[in-house]
């Protein structure tokens, strides 16, 4: 297996802003790129970067960006940048630079997708920052300020040949941006797994399965906090999985946040590194089936600086076919507790979830 790998150091420049406000002593931020950074070297320290083809993020023009945003919302945010910083909107600020290194996420995600569609490697993992998939094409929110994925999927559709993509999002938080972005496109699939309610508040119900002409092209899976490995693979055997078969897409994306970890301050999940691989295992069993094994995975969400770093190298691990080459330290025993199994307030969610997809049209009944 040729696995991708983007990364960028001045993904890691990205000023989030994120600064628990005037009334601690500095220290407590959430979005800052240490959990990233880390992620970087274990790959690093464990050989795994040697065994990964390295890609350069694509410096996209503001006209890639205009195929997701209006032309005044991609101006606002460059003037905003050059003028030092700002805010796009909800949990949205940023400081000077950042338009340059938002594009070029975007662009990350681009090349992997690129590098994917073109055959030069069969998977690819992008490790961008700042994330993308709460960004809507006129609002930026939880730390998202363009829509990273939709803008390299719009590019591949217009220069690439590529026609029904899913996306496929693991983040603990709803995928509401990709959501938006494709309500009435019928020919993107967006399934968002997310922990019920967190953010945005207001959305990810399973109610939500795609505007007039796109029913069953948007689903959702609003889990339980306290869900582990369990509930999530049932999610995906039983909704993710058949919807994807329903769908045919010729390409799948995976907006991969680790923030469904066991150890995330944001989230209230289970998930182990080794849940992660596990999910990674279906994705690729769905790759094979549809689209001659092609997986582009997108870093999203994480905010614990232990866990991210073994989550992201678990799954690479799964990409490349081997066993993950370190044990996750002291904090094995995630796999083991007893919440891991599927529980039956869980199931009553996922089975909900999956009434309404059938129903939306989007799983045969
Ligand atoms: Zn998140």
């Amino acid at each position: 297996m040729s696995v991708g790998f983007v990364c960028d150091e001045r993904y890691f420049w990205h000023d989030a802003r994120d600064d628990g406000g005037p009334f601690v002593q500095r220290g407590a931020d959430m979005e800052t790129p240490e959990s990233r950074r880390r992620m970087l070297n274990l790959l690093s320290l464990t050989g795994t970067l040697d065994r990964i083809e390295r890609l350069q993020p694509l410096e996209l023009d503001p006209t890639d960006l205009e195929r997701v945003h209006p032309a005044e919302y991609v101006a606002s945010f460059r003037a905003q940048s050059d003028a030092g910083g700002g805010s796009m909107g909800d949990y949205a600020d940023f400081g000077a630079g950042s338009y340059e290194i938002a594009a070029l996420a975007a662009g990350g995600v681009y090349a992997a997708l690129e590098a994917v569609v073109r055959g030069e490697v069969t998977s690819a993992y992008a490790l961008v920052r700042p994330p993308g998939h709460h960004a809507e094409r006129t609002l930026g929110r939880g730390y998202c300020l363009l829509a990273n994925i939709p803008i390299a999927v719009e590019k591949a559709r217009a220069e690439l040949g590529v026609t029904r993509v899913a996306v496929i999002d693991w983040d603990v938080h709803h995928g509401n941006g990709t959501q938006s972005v494709y309500w009435d496109d019928p020919d993107v699939l967006s399934i968002s797994l997310h922990q019920n309610q967190l953010f945005p508040f207001e959305s990810g119900t399973t109610g939500e399965t795609g505007g007039p002409g796109a029913t069953g092209t948007s689903l959702n899976i609003p889990l339980p906090a306290g869900s582990g490995s369990g509930a999530y693979e049932y999610a995906w055997d039983t909704l993710i999985a058949p919807a994807v078969d329903a769908f045919a897409p010729d390409l799948i994306v995976i907006a991969s946040g680790f923030d469904a970890s066991g150890l995330d301050p944001m989230g209230r999940m289970l998930l182990s590194p080794a849940g992660f691989a596990r999910l990674t295992r279906r994705a690729l069993d769905l790759a094979d089936r549809w689209t001659g094994g092609r997986l582009v995975l997108a870093h999203e969400g994480g905010y614990s600086p232990v866990a991210v770093p073994f989550c992201g190298l678990y799954v690479i691990s799964e990409l490349l076919g081997v066993e993950p080459p370190v044990p996750f330290g002291d904090f094995g025993y995630l796999d083991d507790l007893d919440d891991q199994q599927l529980n039956i307030h869980q199931r009553a969610v996922v089975d909900a979830a999956r009434d309404a997809a059938v129903r939306s049209g989007a799983i045969p009944d």
